[in-house]
């Protein structure tokens, strides 16, 4: 009788989200990566759009709906995380599968030992190479690397992330999951009746003909039969044994996935809890969308200069002294100009550097200038400063014109 396996399918998910996590800093929209944060301008590349680290509650925003995404996962669909998406269940199954095709093609001699240390010394170094990525663009990171101008906390990071990963495939590996990995903890707190779960199914107990082969493929070392423990990682690899064996006898295996455990009367993925948080998400979503919409490139405050003095002229106008500090948040230099709108009745002029102010990208500049309005006004007047960038409005800043 012939029966699916759950293994190419978790293989596909494995290879696809490696890909994506490799291959993402590698991905440019105009000009820069999809994701990635530059520690000396202290922006975040974000998927086509930049947050700066001053807007907080952006980067506040991004990392609640990873927590949320992360907890709504764990809730509808358990370990299906460790086991089928997971970097270090991946690298776990990769030098597994290394080990056994080097021990192959190299049996009898004392090359295999060698081999296998080269292959953990290249995938440790393209891991940490990989993390660096999310900090340093891939294109510019050979060359610092070769001329040594890395810098010290990515340098000493290359190298902490290296030799953690390389002691990691020699030594830990999955003891990691079953002990250090606090993820494995908090999702036991995430997950509830509904949770997608593997296990033996409970009915069918008079049918297993305790041939263990579900125990010898676990790659954790445990008993599905004994029901739902915290080290599983969802892998699948039992129940693919277990088709196996009974396939060989007409039947379809004792082991399944299934939303809450068959025993509690099951459950569905579509519940409150999960519609709650997926509501929660989506708010979020809605908005960091509106955040980075109405998020300003540049900003502008004002300050009394001259020590608040106010001239009176002769000719029947009045001056003020300001002093404008203008913020740059884009990653490109700009050319940014003040001016103000001549109210009706009035003639208003800015008097020194108010036009062509170049501030470098990630930077603040102050600017002193006077205004001068004519006919002096009988009283005080609130008016608005407008910081133009390429002709568009940037910012906007009230400030009184003081008559005496
Ligand atoms: S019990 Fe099954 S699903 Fe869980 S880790 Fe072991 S083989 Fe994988
Ligand atoms: S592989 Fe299936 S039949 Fe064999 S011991 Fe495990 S559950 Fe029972």
């Amino acid at each position: 009788m012939s029966y699916s396996r759950i293994a190419p399918k978790r293989k596909l998910v494995q290879w696809l989200s490696t890909l994506f996590i490799v291959g993402l800093p590698f991905v440019r929209v105009g000009g820069e990566s999809l994701l990635r944060l530059d520690a000396g301008s202290r922006t975040l590349f974000f998927f086509g759009t930049q947050i700066r680290i001053e807007e907080f509650f952006l980067f506040l925003i991004a990392v609640l709906i990873l927590v949320f995404v992360f907890l709504f996962f764990t809730m509808v669909f358990g370990r299906v995380w460790c086991g089928w998406f997971c970097p270090q269940t991946t690298i776990s199954d990769l030098v597994e599968f290394a080990d056994r095709k080097i021990a192959r093609l190299l049996r009898g001699n004392l090359l295999p030992g060698i081999c296998r240390h080269l292959f953990y010394l290249l995938l440790a170094f393209l891991v940490s190479a990989n993390l660096v990525w999310y900090f340093i663009p891939p294109s510019e990171f050979l060359h610092r690397l070769m001329t040594g101008q890395l810098g010290m906390v990515a340098g000493t990071s290359l190298v902490a992330v290296f030799a953690l990963l390389y002691f990691d495939m020699v030594r830990v590996r999955r003891t990691f999951c079953k002990t250090v990995c606090p993820y494995g903890r908090i999702q036991l707190m995430a997950m509830d009746r509904n949770t997608l779960t593997l296990e033996f199914d409970p009915a069918l107990k008079d049918v297993c003909i305790r041939c263990a082969a579900c125990e010898r493929v676990c790659p954790m070392g445990i008993d599905i039969k004994k029901g739902l423990q915290i080290e599983c990682v969802n892998c699948g690899k039992c129940l693919d044994a277990c088709r196996g064996v009974m396939a060989k006898r007409n039947r379809g295996g004792l082991i399944h996935y299934t939303f809450g455990l068959t025993a509690e009367g099951g459950g569905h993925p579509l519940n409150a809890r999960s519609a709650l948080l997926a509501g929660i998400v989506i708010a979020l979503c809605g908005l960091m969308a509106a955040g980075i919409a109405t998020r300003t490139q540049a900003t502008m405050k004002i300050q009394r200069g001259g020590n608040g003095e106010v001239r009176l002229l002769p000719e029947g106008g009045v001056i003020n002294f300001f002093t404008a500090s203008i913020e740059n948040r884009s990653t490109r230099a700009a050319s940014f100009e003040i001016t103000l709108p001549s109210p009706a009745g009035f003639r208003v002029d800015l008097l020194g550097p108010a036009t062509g102010i170049l501030v470098p990208p990630n930077a603040n500049r102050r600017v002193d200038f006077i205004v001068r309005i004519t006919p002096a006004p009988a009283a005080s007047r609130v008016v608005e400063l407008h910081l133009m960038r390429d002709g568009a409005q940037a910012a906007v800043a009230p400030v009184t014109l003081l008559v005496h």
